[in-house]
């Protein structure tokens, strides 16, 4: 069983939780370390279990709340070196633990995977994680997907999927131009448009529960975000994430548990 639960999503911060009973681990730490404790405590999640946090990328939304947490519950930041040095010095972790992309990281039960994605930063990755048969993915800031990515979605179970912008709204909107292409580039942001291509095709077959995620609050709304994956509804369980609260925590089986009872308001079990 894999608990799930995106602590925050959005363009100004991001917090994707992934545990089992006595472990678990944190991609990206985008809030406050006092936002994600207090988050995961309204979720009935004891911040304690936490045993490490995997940072994508230096953007700040994915980094602010790391090295306060790291000191706080003395747990180990993962960063690349490269995403180290790009990384405001008030947001980096005291002793972080380098990895290298497409390599094999084990925390506990949990082996996760972390490959290099589109994205402008100094070297940008995605993760997905193995726990027993499951696999979990957490894609968000893609400029445009690769076949790394498509490679790694095909194992996966369920997926934190970005689905920044709307095409309409972000041409339409008020954001100056260049930043416009920024967003639309190769190394900006999923739309949901593109997000639903992705997941869609061939390579989203063993998908059974996709978080939307990383939506912006300009260019983007909850409604549209859903209305565009209404047609895969009857394939997977499509579930919206909020930049102001955490979200609600799935227990994810793998086909050869037994399903426990939901036993709590906000606890739901999904087979
Ligand atoms: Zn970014
Ligand atoms: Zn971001």
């Amino acid at each position: 069983m894999i608990n799930l639960c995106a602590i925050a999503s959005g363009s100004n911060g991001n917090c994707y939780y992934i545990g089992n009973h006595h472990e678990a681990l944190l991609i990206d730490a985008g809030i406050s370390a006092r936002q994600i404790m207090a988050r995961m405590q309204q979720q009935g999640i004891n911040p304690a279990k936490l045993k490490a946090v995997f940072i994508s990328h230096e953007h700040s939304d994915h980094t602010s709340g790391a090295r306060v947490l790291s000191k706080k519950l003395n747990i180990p930041v993962f960063v690349t070196s490269r995403t180290y040095m790009a990384m405001y010095n008030y947001h980096r972790p005291p002793a972080p633990r380098f990895f290298e992309p497409d390599t094999e990281i084990h925390v506990g039960s949990f082996i996760i995977y972390p490959f290099l994605k589109n994205h402008d930063a100094a070297e940008p990755c995605s993760f997905r994680v193995m726990h027993n048969e499951l696999s979990i993915g957490v894609f968000t800031d893609i400029g445009s997907p690769c076949d790394r990515l498509r490679h790694h979605l095909q194992h996966c179970q369920a997926l934190f999927l970005e689905t920044n912008y709307d095409e309409k709204m972000l041409w339409e909107g008020r954001y100056p131009w260049p930043l416009k292409k920024r967003i639309a580039s190769d190394v900006g942001h999923l739309s949901n448009d593109q997000a639903f291509e992705l997941i869609n095709g061939p390579f989203g077959s063993r998908l059974q529960l996709v978080f939307l995620s990383h939506l912006s609050a300009e260019n983007n709304t909850p409604e549209k975000a859903l209305a565009r994956f209404e047609g895969l509804q009857d394939r997977m369980k499509i579930h919206l994430t909020s930049r102001c609260r955490a979200g609600d925590v799935f227990h994810f089986y793998s086909k050869t548990e037994p399903a426990l009872p939901a036993d709590r308001q906000g606890t739901l079990n999904f087979k």
